[in-house]
């Protein structure tokens, strides 16, 4: 039996300061992975040239909404999806992967209803979007340099762990190389694509777990029943 099949995933950059270092790791290692981005940041031409560099070097780009200010679930604002789902998509172009990939703002890397809103999971529908969550959130962004043991310890009690990482400047991915060759040394091995339990949309189409990451409004007590 072999080690688990992890999917590397890398949110919320890309950093000039660190994303490239993330990139010389990966290709030294053999290993693609998916970047999912902010929007905003790719107005910048040295972010963006990063992202056009990781995507030629074979990694995917996906959107993670255009400021980062929160997840999507709990804001009802007329607007508010369009301005963070689709103003990301245009800013990407052809960056994009054509799956159209998609990761909601987690808020601590927590799964639940507070993902999306309903205008979210309509328009993620109608723009053939693919949402990808997660599985192992060792929380590197908090413990710069705690967060290896965890990751490991997180992936190796998997089959198909998705693993969020953060190619943010607060020196954690110093750690990565030696983090992913420990792993490989364990018997892991690495995949780009995402497993079924982590993909609740897919190119527009509900998955059946998708309602648990949706949040529906209370209705006011006039409509109840
Ligand atoms: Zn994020």
């Amino acid at each position: 039996m072999g080690g688990p099949a992890v999917t590397l995933s890398f949110d919320n950059g890309p950093e000039p300061e660190v994303t490239p270092a993330v990139l010389n790791v990966l290709r030294r290692r053999g290993v693609r992975a998916t970047f999912f981005v902010i929007g905003e940041k790719l107005r910048d031409p040295v972010r963006r040239g990063v992202a056009e560099r990781a995507r030629e070097e074979g990694h995917w780009i996906g959107n993670h909404t255009w400021t980062h200010s929160g997840p999507l679930g709990g804001r009802s604002d007329a607007g508010h999806a369009d301005t963070e789902i689709l103003r990301t998509e245009r800013e990407l172009g052809p960056l994009a992967h054509p799956d159209r990939l998609f990761r909601p703002v987690g808020g601590g890397g927590k799964l639940g209803p507070h993902l999306l809103s309903e205008a979210a999971r309509d328009l993620l529908a109608a723009g053939g979007h693919t949402v990808v969550t997660w599985s192992a959130v060792p929380g590197d962004w908090r413990d710069p340099d705690g967060w290896p043991p965890t990751a490991f310890r997180q992936c190796l009690e998997q089959a198909r762990p998705v693993l969020v990482l953060h190619d943010l400047p607060n020196g954690a991915m110093r750690h990565l190389d030696a983090f992913l060759g420990r792993l490989q040394d364990s018997g892991a091995t690495f995949r780009q694509d995402f497993p079924d339990a982590c993909l609740p949309m897919r190119r527009g189409e509900a998955g059946p777990g998708l309602g648990d990451y949706v949040q529906v409004p209370a209705r006011p007590p006039d409509q109840a029943g």
